[in-house]
């Protein structure tokens, strides 16, 4: 017989989503009434329609893969020129940023790239994770066998886990000892802080020093609403000899369905082997990228390239603002509400302490019992997101106001 993967068995059950849709269709089964009232504020997707630039592209580019002379099949696996171009043109060169075309490489999502990059990893690799995370970071580094069990309290054996708190406001410190990987996630998800500079820049000397390579993870970037922070990790000096960079068009294009990303990977950026050697990354994620991956469509390019069109970025800062509107209704109805609130300035979620006595599935469930509103539970995002629990602002404005009347409704105390 064939042999699995044993790491998936470590796995816990109840990935956070699916416990949420168990609970949700348990609601409704006992609930049927409430079928027509329940919001969801839970998982992270964008539900207002797509830019229109980015819809025009997608047909025209449609229409061309219907004629002979047009037609084109499989594309450059890292991407094709003009995306590449275009990202690295207004994402970075425009804010000074020296990225190359070729070190941007175009994929379906900023999920798979940062569960794919450990592919050019080794095994052995000390790996550091914010806690709350994102649990993609997780669950992969478990699948690649780079973890121990699960532990009691949470977690997994081998990670170093890096609390984030409302002490640090939710922004770990490059940790004592040495590691060889960092995940970091600004804006974040869950909490929605964000770094500073000097945070960054404390950050990217720990890594040069260590020999770390930073995982930055950007899907948010474009919630950041002070032009005073920074955006990207290479605004800090030393960050093209640590860092890999992820972006994603699924938070600011409302690309979640359509599915476009990229990651960057700087030219001079190493590893090393066992033995000491160094060894460029950008050969070996180009070389994973050709062989495991065949690109993405030529719409979806086409649409995302749309994106930095003069009326694509008007586009894009309108849906951007539009979720922050609902953002800022949110964070004022739980103030309101006389709870502890943090987030939801320079993102779209609001993290929200739960009052003494209440677990964060306990919330869950009084939210969804009392005002049919679903939440995400802090506790699934790692076991300091315990004593809190996560509202997206990915909503219509009249569901983010009917919300927030309700929060502000219920009993808290
Ligand atoms: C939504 C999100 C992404 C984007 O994922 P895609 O696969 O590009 O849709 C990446 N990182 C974080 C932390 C996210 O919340």
């Amino acid at each position: 017989m064939a042999r699995i993967n044993e790491n998936y068995l470590k796995l816990k059950a109840g990935y956070l989503f699916p416990e949420i849709s168990r609970r949700v269709r348990l609601f409704l089964e006992a609930n049927p009434q409430a079928a027509s009232n329940v919001i969801r504020c839970g998982i992270g997707d964008v539900t207002e329609p797509l830019p229109q630039a980015a819809i025009q592209a997608m047909k025209a580019a449609t229409d061309e893969l219907g004629e002979r002379s047009s037609f084109r099949g499989y594309g450059p696996e890292q991407g094709y020129d003009f995306l590449r171009l275009a990202i690295a043109q207004h994402e970075y060169r425009e804010r000074g940023l020296q990225i190359s075309d070729d070190e941007v490489f175009v994929s379906d999502g900023s999920k798979c790239d940062t569960a794919n990059i450990l592919d050019i990893f080794g095994s052995d690799n000390r790996i550091a994770i914010s806690d709350p995370v994102y649990p993609v970071y997780v669950d992969t580094n478990v699948m690649a066998g780079h973890t121990g069990q699960a532990l009691e309290g949470g977690g997994y054996e081998g990670l170093l886990y890096l609390p984030c708190t409302p002490e640090n406001g939710f922004i770990a410190a490059a940790p004592a000892e040495k590691v060889d990987i960092a995940y970091l996630c600004f804006p974040n998800n869950p909490t929605g802080a964000v770094a500073s500079k000097a945070q960054l820049k404390a950050w990217v000397d720990y890594a040069r020093a260590n020999g770390t390579i930073l995982f930055f993870d950007a899907a948010y970037v474009d919630y950041i609403s002070d032009p005073a922070l920074p955006r990207s990790i290479y605004e800090i000096e030393g960050a093209r000899e640590c860092a890999i960079e992820f972006r994603s068009f699924s938070k600011n294009g409302g690309f979640t369905g359509v599915r476009c990303a990229y990651t960057v990977v700087p030219a001079g950026l190493a590893g090393t082997t066992r033995g000491g050697e160094k060894v460029l990354l950008h050969p070996l994620w180009l070389r994973r990228s050709t062989t495991k991956f065949n690109g993405v469509s030529y719409p979806v390019q086409r649409a995302a390239q749309a994106l930095y069109s003069a009326q694509g970025k008007a586009q894009v800062r309108a849906l951007v603002d539009y979720y922050m509107g609902n953002a800022k209704i949110l964070r004022e109805a739980a103030r309101e509400a006389g709870l502890k609130v943090w987030g939801g300035e320079h993102a779209p979620y609001i993290w929200i302490g739960c009052p003494a006595g209440l677990s964060s599935w306990d919330v869950f469930d009084k939210m969804l019992g009392e005002a049919s509103v679903v939440i995400t539970p802090g506790a699934g995002f790692g076991s300091n997101g315990e004593g809190f629990f996560r509202v997206s602002a990915f909503n219509s404005r009249q569901n983010a106001e009917e919300v927030a009347k309700r929060l502000k409704s219920m009993k808290w105390s």
